[in-house]
């Protein structure tokens, strides 16, 4: 089994990378964001907790996400592997990855970061908010919260990949094909 990170900012394009991604290599995407907004749409308890936390630009609590993440891996077959959107997104949250796949004597396979400046994820951002009407596309003030989280909470994990020899960059400016084709040049090595 693979299991791909894919990595980056909000506004990245992870969401449609990820797409073309499942396509090539057979793989199960687990976006933390859509099971979590799933449950917002369903009403459930949890769904009611993480709404609050989203529509904020805040994180919803690890053991929450990694409850998901778990499930997936344990229930989804027939696949070559899992790419990861959106998880793990602190460093808490990759320790407990390393120890949920050490369960089954699996690792994680490498981690795809798109790179993107922070005056390009707003602009993308509010491109993407008519056409999918997410509450935390919605405002300015949202999305700069957004960023902020991610340079505090989620971009330390960029040297604990390093550090496992894991990490690997792209430049997420250019075409949609553009990227694409620079992350299935680095996914083909593996
Ligand atoms: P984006 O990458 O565009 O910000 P996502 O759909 O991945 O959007 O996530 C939307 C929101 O869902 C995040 O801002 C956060 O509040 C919550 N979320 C998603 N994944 C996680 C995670 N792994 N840990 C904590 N919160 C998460």
């Amino acid at each position: 089994m693979k299991y791909y990170i894919l990595f980056g900012p909000p506004g990245a394009g992870k969401g449609t990378q990820a797409t073309a991604m499942v396509e090539k290599y057979n793989l199960h995407h687990i976006s933390t964001g859509d099971l979590l907004r799933k449950e917002i749409k369903a009403g459930t308890p949890l769904g009611l907790q993480a709404k609050a936390l989203i529509e904020k630009g805040c994180l919803v609590p690890d053991e929450v996400v990694e409850g998901m993440i778990e499930s997936e891996f344990a229930t989804v077959k027939g696949v070559d592997g899992f790419l990861l959107d959106g998880f793990p997104r602190t460093l808490a949250q990759a320790e407990a990855l390393d120890q949920i796949l050490a369960k089954t004597g699996d690792e994680v396979t490498a981690v795809v970061s798109i790179m993107i400046p922070d005056e390009m994820i707003i602009e993308r951002i509010q491109g993407r908010a008519a056409k999918e009407g997410r509450a935390d596309d919605a405002s300015v003030d949202i999305i700069k919260n957004r960023i902020a989280t991610y340079h505090s909470q989620t971009e330390p994990e960029i040297a604990y990949y390093q550090k496992a020899g894991k990490y690997n960059e792209i430049d997420g400016i250019g075409t949609i094909e553009e990227v694409r084709d620079r992350i299935f040049s680095v996914v083909d090595k593996f």
